[in-house]
């Protein structure tokens, strides 16, 4: 199968306090490799009472923990980090093999996934408190911060790896306990991560990873008195479900939601510079990110230029297997997937659309899908209000600053956006005007261990990496000292 150096880290067991096991029904779920449809293994179907016992077990896990020094944590978190870096290449090739992008987008996202581990070892040493000055002369005023508790986090199939270790590190560092359920799709990754953690010396209960029902290990997770944090990273829908399951025990959340990004081609911006942007920020991971581009806005000066140059930029894109050299482009994560996309082109060339590459399913079969632009999109598109989660650039056509920040706005999303224009004053007033956790300009690619990743409106709640991401796992307390 996989020609792994480290055979032992893909593993068809879930990952429970400590010990690897199989689902109390021993019923599994099957994984498949997007690429070829070939199955590559199964992993436990487990539910809630799989569930309840890791929970359980984190929370008995979690005063050894949060007892240990900063200091301490940091050390096994290096670790893992460590053991990511040294194992890279393996783990690459797993997230290929149950995700499907580029071998080199997989690789690029093992750096990024171990760079959270290697971040928050060290911010975790600088949760610092507050003396604030006293109200009273016999009083002193302390804050201190302190790991929340057990957490549950809920990943997607897109970031197989980055988006447990963005959360892990961050909890684990506060001083919390994690039990993650990854996607169906993609547990494997998750699964190696755990055999890296175990290997790091992370104690049993710190961190475990179950697989089978979201519903039923959702459920368990929302509805759990000992859970006192729960992050998610996936669908505004299922965001919005879990919200609410969290609501009767008052769980603090973070949400990582959907996006409908922006990426605004000013008419004083440097076209190819922004070309590039946008190959980067439309195809990477066959356009299957939450910061993706979703739609292009170019004005009237710069549309027919920007489009030519964008329609050759993305006739060099290669589409394959990510295993194989050269291959930019991987297929899409299922046929729900590409029936998506399929609607939304179908919709606009309905509406007036003219396609200007690709547009079609690729002839290499299976969830492979062309590269496509498309010119003339129209705001009543469903392109334009629904996240496609594709290979597909629509560009939008405006004329003036105030129109195009109306229209960028114009969503109940508010992730990423991007823009590309060299005039300092229109940066600024534009970057102001957005409505977004997160703008580029002039980049199309904006994320990192030290910077705050998250959105506004029903983009989501919190912020993970940099020092915003460790205090969504602490807790503020206030000492009032009295009696002096
Ligand atoms: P996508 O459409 O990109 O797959 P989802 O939001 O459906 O996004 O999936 C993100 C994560 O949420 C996955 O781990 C998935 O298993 C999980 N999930 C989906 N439905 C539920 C649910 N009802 N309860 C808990 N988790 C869920």
């Amino acid at each position: 199968m996989l020609a792994l150096k480290k055979p032992d880290l893909l593993r068809q067991q879930a990952y429970l306090n400590g010990r690897w096991c199989d689902a109390d029904s021993a019923e599994t779920i099957v994984v498949t490799n997007p690429a070829t449809g070939e199955m590559l293994g199964a992993v436990p179907r487990m539910g809630a009472a799989e569930t309840r016992r890791a929970i359980e077990g984190a929370q008995a896990a979690w005063g050894a923990w949060r007892a240990m020094t900063a200091k301490e944590r940091a050390a096994i978190l290096r670790r893992w980090f460590d053991l990511m870096t040294a194992h890279a290449q393996d783990l690459a090739l797993i997230m290929t093999a149950e995700q499907g992008k580029p071998l080199s987008e997989s690789r690029g996202e093992i750096a990024y996934g171990a760079a959270f581990l290697e971040w928050f070892a060290e911010e975790g040493k600088r949760a610092y408190g507050d003396v604030i000055p006293t109200f009273a002369r016999d009083r002193r005023i302390v804050v201190t911060k302190e790991p929340i508790g057990v957490c549950a986090a809920i990943t997607p199939w897109n970031f197989p790896s980055s988006m447990i270790t963005r959360k892990a590190g961050a909890a684990l560092a506060a001083g919390c306990p994690l039990v993650v359920k990854p996607a169906e799709q993609t547990p494997f990754s998750a699964l190696a991560l755990a055999v890296l953690a175990e290997e790091a010396g992370v104690p049993a209960g710190v961190f475990s990873v179950l697989t089978g029902d979201a519903p039923a290990i959702g459920g368990e997770m929302t509805s759990n008195d000992l859970v006192r944090k729960v992050s998610f990273t996936g669908s505004t829908e299922v965001g919005r479900l879990l919200m609410r399951q969290c609501a009767p025990s008052i769980k603090k959340l973070s949400l990582e939601l959907g996006g409908n990004a922006p990426f605004i081609v000013f008419d004083d911006a440097d076209l190819d510079a922004a070309v590039e942007g946008a190959i980067a920020s439309k195809y990477r991971n066959a356009g299957q990110t939450c910061v993706c581009t979703n739609r292009f806005y170019v004005q009237d000066a710069v549309y027919d230029a920007f489009s030519r140059k964008l329609v050759e930029a993305v006739g060099k894109l290669r589409v394959g297997n990510g295993v194989e050299d050269g291959v930019t482009q991987g297929p899409l994560i299922d046929e729900a997937a590409v029936a998506k996309v399929r609607e939304h082109i179908a919709d606009a060339v309905a509406q007036g659309g003219r396609i200007l590459a690709g547009g079609q399913p690729h002839a290499l079969g299976h969830t492979f899908f062309e590269p496509t632009v498309l010119a003339d999109a129209l705001p009543t598109m469903k392109l334009a209000r629904e996240e496609t989660f594709g290979p597909l650039a629509p560009l939008f056509r405006f004329s003036d600053d105030a129109e195009v920040i109306r229209m960028a706005n114009d969503t109940e999303y508010g992730l990423a956006a991007y823009f590309y224009s060299r005039d300092i004053g229109r940066v600024w007033r534009v970057a102001e005007a957005l409505e977004y956790g997160m703008v580029g300009i002039n980049t199309g690619l904006i994320s990192n261990e030290a910077v705050p990743f998250g959105g506004v409106k029903q983009s989501g709640l919190g912020r993970e990496g940099s020092h915003y991401g460790l205090d969504d796992y602490l807790v503020v307390k206030y000492l009032c000292m009295s009696g002096l």
